[in-house]
């Protein structure tokens, strides 16, 4: 079977990150997606970042109605900073003979080799790289032929990010949330009071 993960903060998850999950899904013909919202992201520390029990809950909501798709509460039960080389590691032992992908945006494809342990994960999974216009398609050839190779998915992206959404909800502009985040986790958001102050995002 072909599984992948697809990791992030989604704080909150948006429609930028489910296009992801349909584009890959559909290009690499997945047979399961492991949505993995992050416990304690190493790049984001000292930032704020909402409970991760709203996280996934909001991920849940996102995804209900994808059978393909298990959002997973592996990162977030686990202790201390999430590596992705623990992830893969970990999943890598539960399904030891399926094929492993691990979904990343074309900037995080550019650092792989500062990733910690990049050299054992590369050997348990194999990357995807998320592409759009205007990339460099250079440097994305140049660091496969340094790092041995990836997939590259093409994704039109929605030009939305959740630190834009949190701005959205603390601005009490609810319309525009409403055209990048989906209803569910828009009303998840209201009920639970979630981004209506936004502390310094950068
Ligand atoms: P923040 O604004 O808080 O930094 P974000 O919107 O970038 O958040 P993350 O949870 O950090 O969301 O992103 C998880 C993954 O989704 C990353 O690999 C990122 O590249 C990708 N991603 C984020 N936004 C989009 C988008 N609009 N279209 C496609 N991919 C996206």
């Amino acid at each position: 079977m072909n599984l992948a993960i697809f990791g992030g903060t989604f704080d909150p998850i948006h429609k930028g990150h489910i296009r992801v999950v349909r584009a890959v899904g559909r290009a690499m013909r997945m047979d399961r997606i492991f949505v993995m919202p992050a416990g304690d992201p190493p790049h984001k520390s000292g930032l704020h970042i909402t409970g991760a029990e709203d996280r996934l809950e909001m991920c849940r909501r996102a995804f209900t109605g994808f059978p393909k798709v298990t959002v997973s509460d592996w990162e977030i039960n686990r202790e201390g900073k999430s590596y992705s080389y623990n992830t893969i590691k970990a999943f890598h032992s539960l399904y030891p003979n399926d094929r492993l992908f691990f979904i990343m945006g074309s900037d995080m494809y550019l650092t792989l080799e500062k990733w910690h342990k990049i050299g054992e994960i590369l050997k348990m999974c194999i990357p995807v790289c998320l592409t759009r216009t205007g990339d460099d398609l250079k440097a994305l050839n140049d660091k496969a032929s340094e790092v041995g190779g990836a997939l590259f998915v093409k994704v039109k992206p929605i030009v939305i990010s959740s630190t834009e959404i949190r701005q959205m909800v603390a601005e009490e502009r609810w319309d525009d949330a409403a055209q990048y985040v989906n209803k569910d986790v828009l009303d998840y958001i209201r009920e639970r009071g979630l981004y209506r102050s936004e502390p310094s995002a950068e």
